[in-house]
């Protein structure tokens, strides 16, 4: 089964409602709708609306992956790469590596695995990156509209693991296959360690290492 290809809704660059935080997890999919989840003792957070799913999902993390760790907050300038701690490097700058490594991949989705799923928030988040790995998005790890907005709910998806956030997403998902990109293992589930592929948070993408680590996942992904 497919469902990315035509599922890509953020693809439709046209639709209006696409940049202002419209919920795009709340699809309804026969092909999920009758599996009945045994997670009723995961997080609090989990919702009860049917997700989008693929075949192939990529969890894809951002600070530490697709540009260095250290960066910081501002209230009027947003997220912005610490002068101090990570001088000459730019948000972003390991993002042609991620493109170029999916592009044997065209079904394979994404879904945002990051604190920018909090702040500045889904939508937001997506408006930055190029608009064919944009296509590729079908939700994110937390989606306040998905969610709920209240301070609890955020409270417990932040204070939950990175790798058992990823978890709880795949388990409501059930994509075939998935592989998380993070550089935050810490607590990591031992079932999905395979799942990962780490990095390290000063150098992300640009390692050699890593990149034949998911160049290799992925192809074991698609083999199966
Ligand atoms: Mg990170």
């Amino acid at each position: 089964m497919d469902h990315t290809s035509s599922d890509m809704k953020l693809g439709q660059s046209a639709r209006p409602e696409v940049m202002t935080g419209t919920d795009f997890e709340t699809r309804s999919d026969e092909s999920f709708s009758s599996v009945n989840m045994t997670s009723s003792h995961l997080e609090p957070y989990i919702p009860a609306s049917t997700p989008r799913s693929a075949d192939l999902i990529v969890y894809l993390d951002l600070d530490g992956v697709l540009h260095h760790e250290a960066v910081l907050w501002h209230p009027n300038r947003g997220i912005y790469m610490s002068p101090y701690e990570a001088a000459g490097h730019t948000l972003f700058e390991w993002l042609p590596f991620l493109e170029e490594e999916l592009a044997p991949y065209p079904s394979a989705a994404l879904v945002l695995s990051s604190s920018w799923c909090v702040k500045p928030g889904y939508a937001k988040t997506l408006e930055r990156l190029p608009e064919q790995l944009r296509a590729r998005f079908i939700g994110g790890t937390y989606h306040k509209r998905v969610h709920g907005a209240d301070p609890g709910t955020l409270a417990s998806f932040q204070s939950t693991p990175r790798g058992m956030q990823i978890l709880a997403d795949a388990r409501r998902r059930k994509p075939r296959h998935w592989i998380a990109l993070d550089d935050d293992a810490e607590d990591w589930p031992s079932q999905a360690i395979d799942n990962l592929v780490a990095c390290e948070g000063t150098s992300g993408l640009s390692s050699p290492e890593v990149r034949r680590e998911l160049r290799r996942k992925l192809m074991r992904c698609t083999a199966a």
